[in-house]
């Protein structure tokens, strides 16, 4: 009776030491975290998982909107999905505003 006593406490002790182990290193991650999201604030940079994201409206691919080709209000993933009409515009800006086709 003595020996399963034992082996209780053993296996409650390893048990009790494997859960502190798993908290400390949640801590350690969430702070971490915080501590990133903190640098990412304070230096004005802004987070790339929460960079918008737009739909190319040729393929349909969606991709982030810095990477896109913003032309008429669209978006398109590359210069060969931009309408035929944007490559016959005039050179010398048509002054629709938008930041237009990329060179
Ligand atoms: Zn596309």
């Amino acid at each position: 009776m003595a020996r399963i006593l034992i082996l209780l406490a053993v296996v409650l002790g390893v048990f009790w030491w494997l859960r502190a182990r798993a908290e400390a290193r949640l801590a350690e991650h969430r702070a971490r975290q915080a501590r990133e999201a903190s640098e990412h604030a304070a230096a004005g940079t802004p987070d790339v998982a929460a960079e918008r994201m737009v739909q190319c409206a040729q393929c349909g691919v969606h991709l982030p909107q810095g990477d896109a080709i913003a032309w008429r209000g669209l978006h398109y993933c590359r210069r060969s999905h931009l309408p035929d009409e944007s490559r016959t515009d005039g050179s010398n800006g048509s002054g629709d505003g938008s930041s237009g086709p990329r060179p």
